[in-house]
């Protein structure tokens, strides 16, 4: 037998701890559902990633040079779809995994995409708007050859937002010479953008509180969540929620937290939120550090803020029934087993936070058709989808006593595998 050399196996720069863990789900969900080794294979790395120099003028006159990614993991059923984001975290292992994460989050809702991410990094709250703007161009124009409505189609991540968008499908459509809207989705409503995408993630994601409280029997008039992140997708989840009668006991921003047994007022924290730029400080309320959010007492928990906050550290501290994940990868592989162990349920973020990439979808469909849906066309359609993945998901995980997060895993990757084997491999 010929000895096996690493030459022998496929190995890539992004294997960061990061990466790695999201590689191991596959490998565990693969052995479970007996996947085609070879296919596996070919599933455990992106297809292409692309790291590029963005150098950026500064107010002062000053030239300064970022590192930015766009990664593709895979393109089998669609153009690659995922968002940007701006952080000083981001990395080619980050954002090569929360591209693999894309990919079985469309397949499991059924879009007809592939999986990408991108990134620059870079503290975005130290730039000014102008500093903001040259640095997104410029970016664009770095991976401009990935671009396009068919074949790679960027949306908001962390700390992008509709007005990002709007300079991405701006400096994408100088460059081809003409206006080409479905470049990107997640861009204001006057330039071809979806009602509705704004709070699609957070409707999702309260969907899924609901859908998951009902079907595990959470006997209370008035369940209790608590929601780490008070940016787009926690807030409107709050919002939501608080509007279905439930009672938002604790909310937090990256300033701090705070905590109200009896429930806080969110339509009156909101208003507080947008004139004080933060959630500490508002009447009828304790102060709770970030950390202890998290341990609260409540039914549910909506991690909604950064990726890697449920760890080994602070799993086995919980005190709630039922995670639904509004951010993407916020419990660690490790934390997740300890979860598991003590009978809390998690409801992944492939399937809780994809009503944000649904309603892309939406948006994509509308400019390509040129026609435009109402916000209710657009959130009953989305309750549609979320509705239909809910359902194979938790149909899955009762027959295969599986988590739910292998389910909605073992779904999205069975679609991808099943596309590959009929495309077969060229040449
Ligand atoms: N960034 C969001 C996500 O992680 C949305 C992606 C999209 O709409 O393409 O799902």
């Amino acid at each position: 037998m010929v000895a096996v050399t690493s030459a022998d196996k496929p190995t890539m720069e992004c294997e960061t701890e990061h990466f790695l863990g999201a590689q191991r789900q596959l490998d565990e969900i693969a052995e479970e559902m007996g996947l085609d080794r070879e296919l596996h294979e070919r599933l455990r790395y992106p297809k292409r990633a692309l790291i590029v120099t963005v150098p950026v003028r500064m107010d002062d006159g000053s030239v300064k040079t970022f590192t930015g990614y766009r990664v593709h993991h895979d393109v089998t059923l669609g153009p690659a779809k995922g968002g940007i984001r701006f952080h000083p975290e981001v990395n080619l292992g980050e954002v090569s995994c929360l591209a693999m994460l894309m990919t079985w989050k469309c397949a499991l809702m059924g879009l007809p995409y592939g999986g990408a991410k991108g990134g620059i990094r870079v503290e975005p709250w130290k730039l000014t708007t102008g500093e903001t703007e040259r640095l997104t161009r410029r970016y664009t124009s770095e991976i401009i050859n990935l671009l396009g409505p068919d074949k790679d189609i960027p949306a908001p991540d962390m700390y992008t937002n509709e007005q990002t968008m709007a300079w991405i499908m701006d400096t994408y459509s100088i460059n081809v010479g003409h206006t080409v809207p479905s470049v990107v989705t997640g861009k204001p409503v006057s330039i071809g953008g979806s009602f509705g995408r704004t709070e699609a993630t957070g409707r999702g994601v309260a969907y899924c509180v609901r859908r998951a409280v009902n079907h595990f029997n959470i006997k209370s008039d008035a369940p209790k969540v608590v929601v780490q992140g008070f940016g787009n997708v926690g807030a409107v989840t709050a919002k939501l929620l608080h509007q279905a009668g439930y009672k938002i006991v604790a909310v937090s921003d990256v300033y701090g937290g705070i905590y109200n047994p009896d429930g806080l007022d969110i339509p009156r924290l909101m208003a507080y939120v947008s004139e004080m730029g933060k959630v500490q400080g508002f009447q009828d309320s304790q102060e709770v550090a970030n950390k202890d959010l998290l341990t609260l007492p409540c039914d549910v928990l909506v991690p909604a803020a950064l990726g890697g906050q449920i760890t080994e550290a602070n799993a086995d501290k919980l005190n709630c029934k039922i995670i639904v994940e509004g951010a993407n990868g916020p419990t660690t592989p490790e934390a997740d087993s300890i979860l598991h162990d003590k009978g809390i349920i998690v409801v992944p973020d492939i399937l809780a936070n994809a009503g944000g990439v649904t309603v892309s979808y939406f948006e994509w469909v509308q400019g390509m058709m040129h026609l435009f849906w109402s916000e209710d066309e657009v959130n009953q359609r989305l309750e549609q989808i979320m509705g239909r993945a809910c359902d194979q998901v938790l149909e899955l995980s009762t027959k295969s006593k599986l988590r739910p997060r292998m389910a909605a895993l073992r779904i999205g990757v069975s679609r991808i595998a099943e596309a590959k084997r009929l495309r077969g491999l060229y040449p």
